[in-house]
């Protein structure tokens, strides 16, 4: 067991990437003593508004920031293929190229946790991870009965007791910031400025490219 590794996976739409997810999956990262953790850009999410900014400049932006910031890094899967950005196919294609007993955490904002019974074959996805959940503060939203009966069955309460490479559910204490890609959109379509919300290089890449402004 002791060569087996522990990733993270944190989908989004990365529209643009923020201080939110990428303080979130540090410390995440850190506390789990994950040996990498994948941020992964969706390319047409199923569920919500196609992005307004386009994958290549999502990817790029989240590529500058997490260069020099292991063990973050980007997975562009989901950009390399032609269809809807389905979590459940992210997994299958990432656990093909696992050992069996590798750990897989997909990691999940609380709003977005509470999207789960919606998703694509959402039942089938702790066969392949365990789930990690992020309180987000600016988030309202509400578990429905599905998922609260989920959290009876398969909630750890201590996320490194979580055993086995998939199947069980915990929830995660990070540095609470009330962020979102939609407050930097329309700050920046407002000409307002994002500066501490997002690295500096991802500003950069923003105001090189002219991206979001009004
Ligand atoms: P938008 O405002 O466009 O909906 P977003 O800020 O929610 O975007 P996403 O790319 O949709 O960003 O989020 C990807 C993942 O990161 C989701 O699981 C989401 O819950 C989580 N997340 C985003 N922002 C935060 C935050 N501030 N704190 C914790 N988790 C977050």
């Amino acid at each position: 067991m002791a060569n087996r590794k522990r990733i993270g996976i944190l989908g989004g739409t990365f529209d643009p990437v923020h201080i939110g997810h990428l303080r979130g999956a540090l410390e995440v990262a850190e506390f789990m003593a994950l040996d990498e953790l994948r941020l992964v850009p969706s390319a047409r999410p199923p569920h919500r508004e196609t992005p307004q900014v386009g994958a290549r400049d999502r990817l790029a932006m989240v590529e500058q920031a997490v260069a020099d910031l292991p063990p973050l890094r980007v997975d562009d899967r989901e950009l390399r293929r032609d269809k809807p950005s389905y979590s459940i196919d992210t997994l299958e294609s990432l656990r093909s190229e696992l050992a069996v007993d590798d750990q897989l955490f997909l990691i999940l904002g609380w709003d977005a946790f509470c999207g789960l019974p919606a998703w694509h074959r959402w039942d089938e996805l702790l066969q392949h991870c365990h789930i990690l959940v992020l309180q987000r503060p600016d988030a309202g939203s509400e578990a429905s009965e599905p998922l609260r009966d989920l959290m009876a069955a398969r909630n750890v309460a201590d996320p490194l007791a979580l055993q086995g490479p998939a199947g069980q559910l915990s929830f995660i204490w990070q540095t609470p910031l009330a962020v979102s890609a939609t407050q930097i959109r329309s700050l920046l379509a407002n000409d307002r400025s994002v500066r501490f919300l997002v690295p500096d290089a991802v500003l950069a890449y923003i105001n090189a490219h002219g991206l979001y402004r009004g």
